[in-house]
């Protein structure tokens, strides 16, 4: 057994677990990252980047379709799912390689193997070569998260598939049952239907993008359901399952469907079972996330930052917690966590974007809530793609004499390059009287950013 002291160490190369290290190094600790797979994490392997390859190659599709039924267009685009998921395969590839140069140039030391907890300052990791111990002054875990399952209703990588598998089809299934009406399950669908794969989708929830509010989620199924999505809310699924060749999903009130293939999109679980945290003092809720404290710190010298912490699953939140974490460590910063704004985007043809709060979440905090929408129907650029089907939303709290914005979300052909300004309009709170300190160019859907902002509020 090998013995190495570093400064800090980092369980997990995933956005968390590279950014924190990197930076780590910048500020001249002794750094290790310790990683079991492949470096960059769910989301450059499994998650962001490979769903974003293949729905940026083939966006044009559903645009020419569009083009196709108004009549101004003929012919038929085929794309080779196969030819895709190579292009694809070699940018993760060089990606990966970058990432491994970037961290060598560095000075941070990798180590490809498992990683528990020895100790409060000790981590053992299984290598190929057998068992290393490492100490360290820090730690930041950085594990992330994996896809959810459960009983009876298991990926099983045949039909039942997940969203790691699904990404490596090289040949779209005729049909595809998707359980989860999220993000994940959202983007795989529409990536598929531009393939011809017929679409079911059943969320347990009222509305698909079941974290946001109801208005954004039921336009949104309004739309898909033109597109020929079959799709269920709020309906338990008891069971899904390989049985003669095909998936096939038993919903709680008996009923069955089935389809060539079936993807788990039911949310994800932390990556801490086999963390053996106990041996820190770092305490689990009881759904496996780890607890941190205001400064996301888990125990006196141990952090958690990403997706095992539960508090954003989001690559960009990761991200922004590690940058946090490191400046605490190095004693730059002392101040609580305390978030900016969240951007948030559901990617594709008809996307969701939203920057802050719902009006949901902020009426639950007893807050006095408004809304002001503006529908894309009446914006020249989503005129001009054939794309109208969508609204942008402000939300308002009420302040005093004004009022003041706490959100903004949206659903529509492209809303999801809106968010940049949304957030910075979100985080520096606008009031009405902002809405003219910028000039709205023309013709962009930037234009429904301020329609929005100026239609007449409503009372919640
Ligand atoms: P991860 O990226 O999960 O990385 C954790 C790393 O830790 C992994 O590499 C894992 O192998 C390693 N690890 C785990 N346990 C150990 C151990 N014991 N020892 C050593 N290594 C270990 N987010 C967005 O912001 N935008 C998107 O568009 C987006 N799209 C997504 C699409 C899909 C299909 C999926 C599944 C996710 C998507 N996400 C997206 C979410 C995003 O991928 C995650 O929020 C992000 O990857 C979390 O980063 P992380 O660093 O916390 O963990």
């Amino acid at each position: 057994m090998t013995h190495e002291q570093y400064d800090l160490v980092v369980l997990g190369a995933g956005p968390g677990g590279s950014r924190a290290a990197l930076l780590a190094a910048q500020a001249g600790m002794t750094t290790a990252l310790v990683e079991q797979d492949d470096l960059g994490g769910t989301c450059l392997n499994w998650g962001c980047i490979p769903t974003k390859m293949l729905l940026g190659a083939t966006a044009s599709k559903p645009l020419l379709d569009i083009q196709r039924k108004q009549k101004s267009a003929t012919g038929e685009i085929n794309f080779s799912l196969n030819a895709l998921q190579q292009k694809k395969d070699r940018f993760i590839k060089g990606s990966r390689q970058a990432l491994g140069k970037q961290l060598k140039q560095a000075g941070i030391t990798v180590l490809t193997g498992t990683g528990s907890l020895a100790g409060p300052h000790e981590l053992e990791v299984a290598t190929a070569e057998g068992s290393q111990s490492v100490t360290f002054k820090k730690l930041i875990i950085a594990t992330g998260s994996t896809p959810a399952s459960f009983p009876g209703l298991q990926a099983d990588g045949d039909c039942v598939l997940d969203s790691s598998h699904i990404l490596s089809l090289t040949e779209a299934p005729e049909s595809l049952i998707i359980v989860g009406g999220g993000a994940i399950g959202l983007e795989i669908g529409d990536l598929f239907s531009r393939f011809g794969t017929q679409i079911t989708i059943v969320e347990a929830l009222p509305h698909l993008a079941p974290s946001e509010d109801a208005d954004i989620g039921e336009a949104l199924q309004k739309a898909l359901k033109r597109e020929g999505w079959t799709i269920h809310t709020g309906k338990r699924v008891s069971s899904l399952v390989t049985e003669s060749g095909n998936a096939k999903l038993t919903f709680e009130d008996g009923t069955e469907i089935t389809a060539a293939k079936a993807l788990m999109a039911a949310g994800r679980v932390p990556a801490s079972t086999t963390l053996q945290l106990d041996k820190a003092g770092v305490q689990i809720t009881s759904r496996g996330w780890i607890v941190t404290d205001n400064q996301l710190r888990a125990a006196g010298n141990i952090f958690a930052i990403g997706d095992v912490n539960g508090r954003t699953l989001l690559a960009h939140a990761a991200g922004h917690q590690a940058r946090y974490v490191v400046s605490v460590i190095s004693g730059k910063y002392e101040e609580d966590y305390l978030p900016p704004a969240m951007p948030s985007c559901v990617y594709g043809h008809m996307e969701v974007m939203r920057a802050g709060a719902t009006a949901k979440e902020l009426l639950e905090s007893g807050l006095d809530v408004f809304v002001s929408r503006a529908a894309l129907i009446a914006n020249p650029i989503a005129q001009s793609y054939g794309t109208t089907q969508g609204f942008v939303k402000a939300v308002w709290i009420k302040k005093e004499e004004s009022f003041e914005l706490r959100g903004m979300a949206a659903t529509g052909h492209g809303v999801s390059h809106l968010i940049g300004a949304a957030t910075i309009m979100v985080e520096q709170r606008w009031q009405q009287k902002n809405i003219h300190d910028i000039i709205y160019a023309h013709p962009t859907l930037d234009e429904a950013l301020e329609a929005a902002l100026s239609a007449p509020l409503e009372a919640l």
